[in-house]
């Protein structure tokens, strides 16, 4: 009986062992889960940028307004966007009116020309305008790694433009606030806030979960000018860029204080004459080091933020 068992086991085991061999690669899985009433949120992934997830290892927002559904970013591909809008028809017999790229990294904006593609205005600050310009390319290289999930994507500047630093749109009574400072992660950063619902969509303002990234558009001393809104709003509930739906004392656990970490270490560092590499060692990461990416990410930060503080 037991020999029956086991060979049956095992036989079941060499099954599954096939089974999993043949298994297609997976392909990321958009659908919005509840936030607030009306309001809607795709957590992505926090690794880097696979095939499997296509390149939307980041959050994605969706309003529901009586005047039209309202999306915030447009995913990092023109497939991505088309999957992003099947989800949004889940969730809403609204049509989609309106896409807002609240920053301008690849997977805030390259699938606005599936969007363009569909009549749907797409809007973004101003300030975002010259960083898509310039580094488009750069990004699409980027997702070289998407193969042929890339094909279709075409970057495409949004049809809008803001100017001011801030804004409202007023979507059939739902009052939807931009505000800008500058950007910090990417030049055209903007904060979406939904002050009836007292929700907050920050874009890269706010990152949990996971530790921050800074590129060479990225700019800590805005982006610490962009989290003061936040820490005015003083929001209920705040959808990250990057992490799970989060408080306003965890994003400023995990955001704002690594960002004030970093630039009083490197002031200090700038003003007493310590050069670069030394700077870096003595950066006290341990605070964060909780964070994923933390031990690959942490130098890059300190050494980025030292030559910044360096040139203000
Ligand atoms: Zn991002």
């Amino acid at each position: 009986m037991t020999t029956r068992l086991g060979a049956h086991a095992s036989a079941l085991a060499t099954l599954l062992a096939a089974s999993l061999l043949v298994l297609p690669a997976r392909a990321v899985e958009v659908a919005f889960k509840p936030v607030a009433d009306g309001v809607y949120a795709f957590i992505g992934e926090i690794e880097g940028r696979t095939y499997d997830n296509e390149g939307l290892n980041a959050n994605i927002g969706l309003v529901v307004t009586p005047a039209g559904a309202v999306l915030i970013d447009s995913g990092s591909s023109y497939q991505v966007a088309a999957k992003m809008h099947e989800a949004v028809k889940k969730v809403t017999t609204q049509p989609l009116k309106l896409v807002i790229n609240s920053g301008d990294q690849d997977h805030r904006w390259l699938g606005n020309g599936y969007f363009a593609g569909q009549g749907i205005e797409t809007l973004a600050h101003a300030d975002a305008q010259a960083d898509m310009q310039a580094r488009a390319g750069e990004q699409m290289d980027g997702l070289k790694v998407l193969k042929e999930r890339l094909d279709g994507t075409r970057p495409t500047l949004p049809s809008r433009f803001v100017k001011a630093q801030d804004s409202t749109i007023n979507m059939g009574g739902t009052l939807i606030e931009l505000k800008h400072r500058q950007g910090g992660h990417t030049p055209g950063d903007t904060l979406i806030w939904l002050p009836q619902k007292s929700v907050l969509f920050s874009g890269d303002v706010v990152y949990v979960d996971r530790v921050l990234g800074l590129h060479p558009v990225s700019r800590t001393k805005t982006w610490l000018d962009s989290f003061a809104v936040i820490d005015q709003l003083k929001p209920q509930t705040i959808v990250p860029g990057h992490g799970n739906v989060t408080t306003l004392a965890t994003a400023q656990a995990q955001t704002r204080d690594l960002l004030l970490a970093l630039r009083s270490h490197m002031k200090k560092a700038v003003d007493d004459g310590v050069d670069i590499s030394a700077a870096v060692k003595s950066f006290n990461g341990k605070p964060f080091a909780h964070l994923k990416h933390a031990d690959v990410w942490l130098p890059q930060l300190a050494n980025q933020t030292y030559l910044e503080v360096e040139r203000e």
